[in-house]
């Protein structure tokens, strides 16, 4: 048997009861209700760019499949299934162990089996593609938010940009903040309840992953509409509280990266429903501005004046 085929047997080879065939063929069958569409997403994380080589390899496996699910949510979808394409440098036993660990806490956690991939050797890079189901036209876009729709986050953000901050000393935290606040970029926890709740009530979607601005753009852009956000309605995350004056702190809010939080809007008659649904999942959401006519996006501070910005989110090929 050859190493490729027994390490994908030892680590990646859990049972897939909800998948008509899993791994070990040419490729895997599921089955899709009538009546449900079938909702794919991929998402690959580079060592180096999407974090940092010598993180747990636990960490890594969690997140590469949460951000994933996180789509899901963002989409109104179940996540059901996933493939992991996976580069490795060496067959390292230790780090796989590891990363299959984290990989199927979260897996198990959502209810997403691993169907099937790929395995090489090569710069340490994980690809997976997930697969999650909704009912036929139920699925939230990005494009029908409306003028006058309140503008949600389903939970606190910042935290996440502000522990990258101080592994990259950009910003000094104390052992014990920068230990509460890992697990918000180490550990994100995709909000797919909440999502599937948000069905047939929110107008548009998305998860957070590029920091509050650079993706609410991406609904404004979508919708032809506008936004006023008012910065003290941005619930910050426990360890960002504190700094939340600060304009670093400021930033981090509006354009730190990796919440993993929905941003949504719907109609201001939904607010009670919403507020319902988030208590169930056990969520504290949060209305943080409004959907206007145009298309420019203003942020408002404490005194309603109108807030200058220079970076809005976390773009790969900028050149700044
Ligand atoms: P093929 O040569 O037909 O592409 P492979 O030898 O690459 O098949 O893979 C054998 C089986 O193992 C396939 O079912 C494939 O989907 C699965 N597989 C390969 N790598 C992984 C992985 N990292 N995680 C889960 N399944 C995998
Ligand atoms: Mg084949």
């Amino acid at each position: 048997m050859s190493a490729e085929f027994d390490l994908i047997r030892k680590y990646f080879t859990r049972p897939t009861p909800t998948a008509v065939l899993g791994i070990g063929d040419d490729a895997a069958l599921v089955h899709v209700p009538s009546g449900q569409e079938l909702a794919i997403s991929a998402d690959m994380l580079v060592a180096g760019t999407h974090f940092f080589p010598d993180a747990p390899a636990d960490a890594i496996g969690w997140k590469s499949l949460a951000v994933n699910i996180s789509d899901m949510a963002a989409m109104g979808a179940k996540a059901r299934w996933a493939t992991l394409a996976i580069a490795i440098p060496s067959l390292d036993a230790n780090w796989l162990e590891g990363f299959a660990k984290g990989f199927f806490e979260c897996a198990e956690r959502f209810g997403v089996e691993l169907i099937g991939g790929d395995t090489t050797r090569g710069p340490l890079t994980v690809s997976i593609q997930i697969m999650g189901e909704a009912p036929a036209g139920s699925a939230l876009r990005r494009s029908d938010a409306q003028v006058g729709d309140d503008i949600w986050v389903s939970g606190p953000l910042g935290d996440a940009a502000l522990a990258l901050a101080a592994l990259q000393d950009r910003f000094a935290l104390s052992p014990d903040e920068l230990d509460r606040c890992l697990p918000a970029l180490e550990r994100p926890m995709p909000r797919a309840d909440f999502g599937m709740a948000l069905r047939g009530i929110a107008t548009s979607a998305l998860d957070i992953s590029d920091g509050l601005l650079a993706d609410l753009g991406h609904i404004l852009k979508a919708s032809s509409v506008g936004a006023e956000i008012y910065i003290d309605n941005i619930p910050a995350g426990p360890v960002l509280q504190p700094y939340r004056l600060e304009i670093i702190a400021q930033q981090m809010l509006l354009a730190g990266g990796d919440d993993y939080e929905l941003c949504f809007t719907a109609p201001i008659k939904h607010r009670n429903r919403i507020l319902g649904a988030a208590t169930a999942c056990g969520l504290s959401p949060a209305i943080i501005g409004r959907i206007t006519a145009g298309n420019e996006c203003m942020v408002f501070d404490t005194d309603g004046r109108p807030i200058k910005l220079q970076k809005r989110g976390y773009d790969h090929f900028s050149a700044n």
